[in-house]
């Protein structure tokens, strides 16, 4: 199937559901007028300070910090299959990366990619809908070129050096055809010390690609950090 018809069963889908269930604030559930995620009160107070940075040698962006606000709206997302949050946060990191010409570069989006055990466990890998999105409202594909190929202990608990050797060779392409040669869009929503972000950017790197990251919200890493 092209991405265009892609696009199109995506777009039809998501018409009916807001015909079904009337756009929310991602924030706080108001009812909005349709094609809004966020509620004008929102809006002011959600502190988004996109932040442009380097995760071990790629370039990422983000759309806001790990407030308390933005937390609501990721684990919405995550834990609650929240169709608004997630198209929200879609929208932001589109028009971030459209904002700053970065669009124009990005020939496919790659999401980060989840274990098996996880994704089972969950029941669906929210960063995927986090792309497809993405790819609609830009046309681009998403290509799901990487896969976790170990299982790895909890990010939670373990201090930076420790993420990054926990998550060394545990991941490694699985599309390399589709992607090779590329400059892709690395996509994930949350990052704190960038650990899964520069493992990954690498196995893409190694198979050919330039590599350019974006995530929703950036949390400023402390030792003890239980965010990622
Ligand atoms: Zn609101």
């Amino acid at each position: 199937m092209t991405t265009k018809t892609k696009n199109k069963l995506y777009g039809i889908g998501n018409a009916l559901l807001s015909e079904l269930f009337p756009d929310r604030c991602a924030i706080c559930d108001k009812l909005l007028d349709s094609g809004k995620c966020i509620c004008d009160d929102c809006n002011d107070s959600s502190s988004r300070k996109p932040q442009k940075f380097y995760s071990g040698r790629t370039l990422c962006y983000s759309v806001c910090e790990y407030s308390d606000v933005n937390k609501k709206i990721v684990l919405g997302a995550k834990k609650g299959r929240d169709f608004y949050k997630l198209s929200f946060m879609a929208t932001e990191i589109y028009e971030l990366l459209k904002n700053n010409g970065v669009m124009d570069e990005i020939e496919v989006i790659v999401p980060a990619p989840m274990s098996l055990a996880k994704r089972l466990k969950k029941g669906f890998n929210h960063t995927e809908k986090l792309t497809r999105h993405i790819s609609y409202l830009s046309g681009i594909d998403t290509v799901k070129a990487v896969k976790k190929i170990r299982e790895t202990r909890e990010q939670k608990t373990l201090s930076r050096e420790e993420r990054m050797k926990n998550l060394k060779g545990s991941f490694a392409m699985s599309e390399r055809r589709a992607v090779s040669g590329k400059t892709v869009l690395l996509v994930d929503d949350v990052t704190t010390t960038g650990s899964t972000l520069s493992e990954v950017a690498e196995v893409l790197r190694k198979a050919g690609n330039e590599v350019i990251c974006a995530v929703f919200a950036r949390t400023p890493y402390k030792e003890n950090d239980t965010t990622e």
